[in-house]
């Protein structure tokens, strides 16, 4: 599907999302447990489209949904009951504009590795269970919390792509960017609620606090020494920092 249809179909169904984005956050009530949720929904599809449940038109459409719901679900957990659907308003073009164009390009690709046989439909190879979600290959040494915050953004890439997990090229790492559209995303959407009302309750300050660890990137840390900025001038978490969706500055307001 090209990007424009995605949009078309997307806005056709927008209260839909909404009211199904309302019951989510009912359901979790917190980022972390929503994004845990969502990484298990990402596994539970990825499954579901290589064990051929389910067709890829319906896989298709099932992320896109997902996406779209779940960065929603999240924008009104920063929101927290506080004039809900105006605010929503205001995240919907934002979540439409950041996802869509990354999320066409991604499905596209996924496509042309399962014409081209790279993912191959009905493959039972490589058992989930034997990968963390998140990346760990089977028979790799597990580490310990400490040991993976100390790998960085850039050596973490060299490590992916040396392990072709970054490119989605087997059924686990599929698994592992889908998340990256349905479940990391899910704190800057709830940082985007909670940036929506700030705003709203007459704030004038912003600052975006770097998580100091040595995973942090240098833009993180850029953003941190710059300390009070006139609300607004700071990017969202995971918005101008090489850690994308894997970032987690959060921002004060005063
Ligand atoms: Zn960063
Ligand atoms: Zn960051």
């Amino acid at each position: 599907m090209d990007l424009l249809s995605l949009v078309s179909l997307a806005t056709k169904r927008r209260s839909d999302f909404f009211s199904q984005a309302k019951t989510l956050a009912r359901k979790y009530k917190e980022q972390p447990r929503l994004e845990e949720r969502m990484k298990a929904e990402s596994l539970g599809l990825v499954k579901g489209l290589r064990d051929k449940l389910m067709r890829w038109e319906e896989y298709e459409r099932t992320v896109l949904d997902k996406t779209l719901v779940s960065a929603l679900a999240a924008c009104i957990l920063g929101i927290k009951d506080d004039a809900t659907d105006r605010k929503l308003e205001k995240c919907w073009p934002i979540i439409v504009g950041d996802m869509l164009p990354p999320l066409t390009k991604f499905l596209a690709e996924t496509k042309e590795y399962i014409d081209s046989g790279v993912l191959r439909l009905g493959d039972q190879t490589v058992d989930f269970a034997d990968y963390n979600l998140l990346g760990a290959i089977p028979g790799a040494i597990e580490l310990g919390v400490d040991e993976i915050e100390g790998i960085n953004p850039e050596e973490e890439g060299v490590e992916e792509a040396s392990q072709r997990r970054a490119q989605g090229r087997s059924w686990p790492a599929l698994a592992d960017r889908v998340s990256r559209y349905l479940a990391t995303p899910t704190f800057a959407f709830y940082n985007l609620g909670q940036y929506m009302v700030a705003q709203d309750q007459g704030f004038k300050e912003m600052r975006r606090v770097a998580k100091d660890d040595k995973k942090t990137c240098k833009d993180c840390r850029d953003y941190d020494t710059q300390g009070w900025t006139p609300i607004g001038e700071l990017p969202m978490p995971g918005k101008g920092c090489r850690c994308y969706d894997r970032c987690r500055c959060f921002i004060e307001y005063r």
